[in-house]
């Protein structure tokens, strides 16, 4: 068993990204497997430096290890994917080879937003195949173009549904088809786009059970379309809810002190947090108790399956 968590050095880690992050860390835990840490920094227009030693301090400073990744190395390294181009690029060549692939110069707007893990509402217009038939010859040397000037690679997608078992929400069945469409596996500038970097590394990586956030739930459908046209075998998913504020929007600093490094300035003890953490999905009651004491309180049955709305008066609890 081997489980992940890979931040995107793109901003502070918040209360939500700590509570997936302390999720997927237990449940490898408590299942006696091995934790990778993997930097997700492919998204160069808003990776900012010196974010990723921070991301990892903090989650340090939270109780969370790692056996594999940063500082630490491992038989999988690189563990950040701005040093992975080889495997995307071997990853394109075979689907090309599969003849799944084809060139498109659709809009930048579009290939921008392929960089990132699209997180709720983030997701663009369906594509409507305009370029489809353009196929990639599969005998190029390289298809990733190292920060070149290119076209994107859209990968095809066959009308059906892709349904897959998430150990939490249950069965789940989406239509990329519909939903996105052919989807952009290189972007623009030559790099790998997000749907493929996380599969190639998922599965080079042997991750067994990915744990991560609830708005990459219907990205998964896309994800297994790439596990299926490479051959690759597929791993249990398990999406965690998100927490909401009390205005139903994604947790953000306008509800207040919801960063980790904003609460560990403050001086609360990282057992607060994460006992806090661990209330919120039903581990244990409030209170201070360190990630390492909550590992054999893991239980999935217990977790929400509803998103977490976080009251003020919760947050004032943890740091008011
Ligand atoms: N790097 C992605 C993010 O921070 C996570 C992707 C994943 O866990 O699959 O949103």
């Amino acid at each position: 068993m081997r489980g992940r968590f890979a931040p995107s050095p793109t901003g502070a880690l918040h209360l939500g990204n700590a509570r997936t992050a302390l999720l997927a860390w237990l449940q490898a835990r408590a299942a006696g497997g091995a934790f990778v840490m993997r930097v997700e920094d492919l998204d160069f227009g808003r990776v900012r430096a010196g974010v990723m030693e921070t991301q990892l301090d903090e989650l340090r400073w939270l109780g969370i290890d790692w056996d594999e990744g940063p500082g630490v190395g491992g038989p999988h390294a690189p563990y950040v994917q701005s040093q992975r181009a080889e495997r995307y690029d071997d990853a394109l060549r075979v689907l090309a080879a599969r003849g799944v692939l084809f060139e498109c110069a659709c809009s930048r707007r579009d290939i921008a937003a392929a960089a990132s893990a699209p997180h709720a509402g983030e997701e663009g217009p369906r594509y409507t195949g305009t370029c489809r038939e353009r196929r990639v010859d599969p005998a190029a040397p390289s298809l990733m173009a190292h920060g070149r000037s290119v076209l994107a690679l859209r990968m095809r997608v066959e009308p059906g549904d892709v349904c897959f078992e998430d150990w939490l929400m249950g069965r789940c069945c989406f239509g990329p088809a519909d939903e996105t469409g052919d989807f952009v596996v290189r972007r623009k500038d030559g790099a790998a786009a997000y749907q493929l970097a996380v599969t190639v590394d998922d599965a080079a990586m042997e991750i067994t059970h990915v744990v991560r956030g609830g708005d990459l739930l219907s990205s998964t459908a896309r994800q297994l379309l790439i596990y299926r046209a490479l051959r690759l075998p597929e791993p249990a998913f398990l999406h965690v809810p998100l927490m909401l504020g009390e205005d139903g929007e994604r947790l953000a600093k306008r509800h207040g002190s919801v960063s980790l490094g904003e609460l560990r300035a403050r001086g609360i003890a990282p057992e607060r947090v994460t006992g806090w953490l661990a209330a919120t999905c039903n581990l244990a009651d409030e209170g201070e108790i360190a990630a390492r004491d909550l590992i054999p309180r893991f239980a999935i049955a217990r977790l929400p399956r509803d998103p977490t709305v976080i009251t003020a008066a919760m947050l004032a609890r943890l740091a008011g």
